[in-house]
């Protein structure tokens, strides 16, 4: 079944107002998630949660879309 992230992602990736998608970590992300911080092509976004995420209160990572237009 699909994650909410999953469904998430995709929704971003089809969306064509979507240029990039940036993956966000928490201040105290856990090294796996930090590692996965940054900008992103469609089709290259790492899955979350985090693969080996070791943070007690488990992956927090979340997607954040770059728009390639403001909204007037
Ligand atoms: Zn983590």
């Amino acid at each position: 079944m699909e994650t909410r992230q999953e469904a998430a992602l995709s929704r971003l990736e089809k969306n064509s107002r979507v240029g990039k998608i940036r993956l966000i970590v928490a201040i105290d992300a856990c090294p796996a998630c930090r590692r996965q911080e940054g900008e992103y092509d469609k089709g290259h976004v790492p899955e979350l949660p985090t693969r080996g995420c070791s943070h007690p209160l488990r992956c927090r990572c979340f997607y954040e879309p770059t728009l390639i237009e403001i909204f007037p």
